[in-house]
């Protein structure tokens, strides 16, 4: 029988989809996971595709069932287990083979281990897969980080796998060591804004405009027909009309307001921070996951503060507001994705990479969670302005903001006014209107600054004197 093009270790829920889709475009597949039983079952439950998988139960029958140089995609929970699994597969490979993570993995921990491997005539690759279960099944958004060399090994098997849009595949060589994961890593830090910004939009037509969550549904599908038209849109539509098959009241009604996270937010925030990049939709989307998970003390708050008193949520014309809406989370969104990819931006240079724009807008327009039509738009302004300091700026995207940053101001101040927290959407406004002042506010910061701790300051007149006139204040 003819060896395995490629191995797969850990038939989770990501890795077994993962291996049935590479199955079924042709590939023959080596399978491993950690507890036996899986892969077993794995097998038998794999119908027609099973002639192509090749179950193996250990190590050494899995590497030998793959064709050198060998590439061995990791798909197991991140962290420990990782360093864990290359542990154990490196006295088993032979100089070439390709160690994959594919896993949500820290793109600083992809660079050790990618470095790790210098010398051994092994190399690394840090792949990020975007898409969930049902991506990774029928074809995930591909974000490839390592050799040009190694991903030349992988790129036809990747190729085939991946999401189509307009009979593109929405994979790519992203750069050397940890690209691939930090574009993920930014891919769901962008995730995280777009969420919020639409649970914060629902709260708004829940709680300002009472409407039921079949009605709020209707209108998020209204919105997926327009320029909003994504798949997060499409899946709120879903939920939102989705009934509980225990009480018969809508799903959402009864699901708990606490949500969970994994790490990739906070890892985007921090990055973003750490590079000196205004990142405020992310991190505002990040401290709204950490409050809904305080479920008691807020819970304590409202008995002891009450809901702010600001008496009826007035609207005048539903319509015209809720085309407001639309327009607003359209603003805001633009903000969010602005925002990452200004990061990306800054991780380039830092990290010496040369991140395509272009292409990481192209190859997240299928098969990622972030999808949509918005992302198609993006490819092409950055296709027109590669080189452009901003989205925003880019003539597409800044006539875009114009259009809509009116309705957003008005939404936000709406929801301030109505007492309904909007944390992302302001934070959005925020930064169209810092971005786009010449003039700030920071000359006073820079003044006390200077006046405290002599930390001086540039004149806009260009003189000499670099201190103020503070007299005796300079006291440290
Ligand atoms: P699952 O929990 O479904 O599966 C975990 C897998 O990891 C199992 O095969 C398990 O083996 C294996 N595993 C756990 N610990 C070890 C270890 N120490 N050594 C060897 N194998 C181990 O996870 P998912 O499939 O959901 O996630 C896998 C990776 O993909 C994670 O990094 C996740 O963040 C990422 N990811 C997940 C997405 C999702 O939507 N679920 C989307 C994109 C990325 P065993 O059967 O023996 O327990």
């Amino acid at each position: 029988m003819s060896q395995a093009e490629i191995g797969l270790i850990g038939l989770g829920v990501m890795g077994a989809n993962l291996a049935l889709n590479i199955a079924e475009k042709g590939n023959r597949i080596a399978v491993f996971n950690r507890t036996v039983e899986t892969t077993r079952k794995f097998h038998a439950d794999a119908g027609e595709l099973k002639s192509r998988i090749v179950p193996c139960e250990t190590i050494e029958e899995f590497v030998a069932a793959i064709r050198p140089p060998r590439p061995i995609i990791i798909m197991i929970k991140a962290g420990e287990s990782v360093d864990q699994q290359m542990e154990a597969l490196k006295p088993h490979l032979a100089s070439g083979d390709i160690m994959i993570d594919a896993g949500n993995a820290n793109f600083r921990d992809t660079m050790r281990r990618f470095d790790s491997l210098k010398d051994t005539g092994l190399t690394f690759i840090g792949m990020g897969v975007s898409g969930g279960e049902e991506g990774a099944r029928h074809g995930p958004s591909i974000m490839v980080g390592g050799t040009e060399e190694s991903y030349a090994r992988v790129e036809e098997v990747l190729t085939s796998i991946a999401a189509k849009y307009d009979g593109e595949p929405c994979v790519a060589w992203l750069g050397e060591n940890g690209a691939g994961h930090f574009v993920k890593t930014i891919h769901n830090g962008i995730e995280y804004a777009d969420m919020q910004m639409i649970a914060e939009i629902y709260g708004i037509l829940r709680d300002g405009l009472r409407m039921t969550a079949e009605e709020i549904g209707e209108v998020f599908g209204t919105w997926n027909r327009g320029r909003l038209n994504s798949y997060l849109i499409e899946i709120t539509e879903k939920v939102l009309k989705a009934t509980d098959p225990l009480t018969g009241k809508p799903m959402v009604d009864m699901i708990l307001d606490k949500a969970g996270q994994k790490g990739t937010g906070k890892w985007s925030a921090i990055e973003a921070q750490t590079m000196g990049v205004p990142a405020t939709g992310i991190e505002a989307a990040v401290a709204a996951r950490s409050i809904s998970s305080m479920k008691e003390e807020r819970e304590t708050a409202e008995k002891i503060l009450g809901l702010p008193s600001v008496g009826e949520f007035q609207v005048a014309d539903k319509a015209a507001f809720i085309t407001d809406l639309e327009n607003a989370l359209l603003a805001a969104k633009i903000g969010a994705y602005a925002q990452g990819f200004a990061v990306m931006s800054a991780a380039s240079k830092e990290f010496g990479w040369s991140l395509p724009m272009p292409t990481i807008a192209r190859i997240w327009r299928a098969g990622c969670i972030i999808r949509s039509q918005f992302l198609d738009e993006i490819t092409s302004a950055f296709t027109k302005a590669p080189d452009a300091a901003n989205l925003i700026v880019t003539p597409a995207f800044a006539a875009l903001v114009k259009e809509t940053d009116g309705a957003l101001r008005r939404i936000v101040s709406a929801a301030v006014l109505g007492g309904l927290p909007v944390p992302a959407l302001a934070s959005a406004l925020g930064y169209f209107d810092s971005y786009r002042r010449g003039r700030g506010t920071a000359n006073v910061i820079q003044a006390q600054r200077d006046f405290f701790g002599a930390h001086g300051f540039d004149r806009v007149d260009g003189a000499d004197s670099h201190h103020g006139p503070w007299g005796s204040g300079l006291n440290g």
